[in-house]
């Protein structure tokens, strides 16, 4: 894949979303590539867009409201299709291993990432999440 356009927030704080070109890069074990339909806009959102919570990854591409399509999957991914439709949710990764997670409690997993605010999101062209 070639490189692909994204709003990305550059400054912490400010409130602004800038246009920006990002590199792609390989998706890797267990990773979806998700071509971004729609991405919708959440109170947390301005949150982030703001500077308002901590532990905010810089830059980042937020938005977690995501629908799209399947681009590409890295390896160990057996859950989906190219092509498929796929929503994405705010909690974008877990460890899979500890007491939350093994008991179905995966949101206060102390590894949890979320998505557009410590990973990036969906207000972009593509968004690479883990399965
Ligand atoms: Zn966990």
């Amino acid at each position: 894949m070639s490189n692909y356009c994204a709003t990305v927030l550059a400054g912490l704080g400010d409130g602004l979303l800038r246009l920006a070109t990002r590199l792609s890069s390989e998706h890797k074990l267990g990773e979806v590539l998700i071509e971004v339909a729609a991405c919708g806009v959440c109170r947390t959102d301005l949150h982030v867009a703001d500077g308002d919570l901590k532990d905010l990854k810089q830059p980042i591409f937020p938005g977690y409201e995501i629908v799209g399509r399947v681009a590409a999957m890295g390896e160990g991914v057996e859950e989906f299709q190219a092509g498929g439709r796929v929503e994405v949710p705010w909690l974008g990764y877990t460890c899979g291993i500890c007491g939350f997670c093994r008991d179905g409690r995966e949101n206060l997993c102390p590894s949890a990432q979320f998505i557009g605010y410590q990973t990036d999101g969906g207000y972009a062209e593509y968004c690479l999440v883990d399965q």
